[in-house]
């Protein structure tokens, strides 16, 4: 790779096909590969699985991987679901409303994206599903990821988990 930022396209990992995602996360990782190949080294960009947050005032937006009709292009035959939670455990001061929708492949499970608003504490989220996505894990994986719980951090199940296993019931 001798060329990155927002003038490159990029491989999906997800898709399987190039895109072009402008975002300075990507940009400074091709600019470490460039610099390498520059030094006399041998490196390459592996590529994306879509991952971007935001946040309007106090609400946190964050995607990774696929939309439905991102998966549609792809030729992916794809499930969704849509679940309600909370930042913190329900009982603990301060619990927000957070949703999260994911979508996972008909038939092998396969995670293919997932989609949080909410709260504090929800943006970050979405990056327990880019390395799921980045691993090629299925939802019945997810279920049973060991992530970390305390009341002040999450519910005892994960809203990411939450949406996995109701995808679970769904996709097979
Ligand atoms: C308002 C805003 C908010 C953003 N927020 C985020 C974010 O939260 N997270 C995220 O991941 N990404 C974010 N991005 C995107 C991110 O900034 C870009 O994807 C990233 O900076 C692209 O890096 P680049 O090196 O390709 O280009 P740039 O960072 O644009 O660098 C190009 C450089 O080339 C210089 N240049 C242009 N023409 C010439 C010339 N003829 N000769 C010499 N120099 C030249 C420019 O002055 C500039 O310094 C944001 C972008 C904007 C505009």
């Amino acid at each position: 790779m001798w060329a990155g930022g927002d003038c490159v396209e990029v491989l999906n990992l997800v898709s399987g096909r190039y895109q072009h995602i402008a975002l300075g996360t990507h940009a400074n990782k091709q600019g470490l590969v460039m610099g390498t190949n520059i030094g006399g080294g041998k490196a390459s960009f592996p590529g994306v699985v879509g991952t971007a947050v935001s946040k309007v005032c106090s609400v946190e937006i964050a995607r990774t991987g696929l939309r439905e009709r991102e998966a549609d292009a792809a030729g992916l035959a794809w499930e969704a679901a849509v679940i309600e939670s909370t930042s913190r455990a329900g009982y603990y001061p301060g619990a927000a409303p957070m949703t999260v929708k994911m979508l996972a492949e008909r038939g092998t499970g396969r995670l293919l994206g997932t989609q949080i608003v909410g709260a504090e504490g929800a943006a970050k989220r979405v990056d327990i599903a880019a390395v799921a996505l980045t691993a090629g894990l299925t939802v019945d994986q997810m279920v049973f990821l060991d992530l970390g719980y305390a009341p002040p951090f999450s519910p005892v199940w994960d809203p990411v988990q939450v949406a996995a296993r109701k995808l679970v019931g769904r996709v097979h």
